[in-house]
């Protein structure tokens, strides 16, 4: 399942184990016995509810996102999800992409485009030169997309999305976040359902 935002890039959900039952499988432990189907949603919203959160440890997700750099700065600060980054020591950002919104939120003359390709030229011209990439490439924007996967429990990632559906965080991180509570919504219904309900 994948979400894409033109150039602000996109993000696919590669991976995902675990659902509501083996939550409450886990959940379960606690009290010495099975819970019923039909208990589920209940027990899952009580967990949520009164913060009893390491049964949500027992699923995992895995993630390709794609986006600027000055994304994937605030996304690694969640230092509970593990992280796998292309290189640009090794990749050449030749052709790389680059989050060019039409509407700055501030009316400003400057193209971000022209900027973009500015910088590109210059970045072209030191490896040409004989520059390595992984130095060349400190001449290159933050809007410069990027890819990473992403893997975390959805413990963590109910953390990030406090944290990054929030109106406090920036719009750019929230169309990610936002987006990852759809692709989490199939697999775990009514802990989206209870998560969506929160005011963040
Ligand atoms: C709106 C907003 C603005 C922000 N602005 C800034 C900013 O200006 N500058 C800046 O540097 N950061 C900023 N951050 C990042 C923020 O400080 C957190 O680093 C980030 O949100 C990750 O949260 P976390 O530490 O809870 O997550 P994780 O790193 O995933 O940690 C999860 C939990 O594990 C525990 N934990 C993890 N590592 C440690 C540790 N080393 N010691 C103790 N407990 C640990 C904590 O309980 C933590 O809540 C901002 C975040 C938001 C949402």
């Amino acid at each position: 399942m994948k979400r894409d935002f033109g150039t602000l890039g996109s993000i696919e959900l590669l991976h995902a184990d675990g659902d509501e039952a083996h939550i409450a499988d886990i959940a379960g432990v606690c009290v010495g016995r099975e819970m019923d189907a039909r208990e589920r949603p209940k027990l899952i919203r009580h967990l949520l509810d009164s913060g009893h959160m390491t049964p949500f440890e027992f699923c995992n997700i895995t993630l390709l996102v794609e986006c600027p750099l000055f994304v994937r700065s605030q996304w690694h600060r969640h230092r509970s999800w593990a992280y796998n980054e292309m290189s640009r020591r090794h990749i050449d950002a030749s052709n790389a992409r680059f989050y060019t919104p039409t509407n700055l939120r501030y009316d400003h003359r400057l193209s971000v485009r022209e900027a973009c390709d500015e910088a590109m030229s210059h970045y072209r011209r030191l490896v040409q030169d004989g520059v390595p990439m992984e130095q060349a490439r400190m001449v290159l924007p933050q809007n410069m997309l990027t890819v990473f996967a992403a893997r975390t429990s959805l413990r963590h990632a109910l953390d990030f999305l406090r944290l990054r559906c929030s109106s406090h965080a920036q719009g750019e991180i929230r169309t990610f976040a936002m987006a990852l509570v759809d692709l989490l919504e199939p697999r775990y219904p009514t802990v989206m359902r209870w998560f969506t309900e929160q005011e963040v």
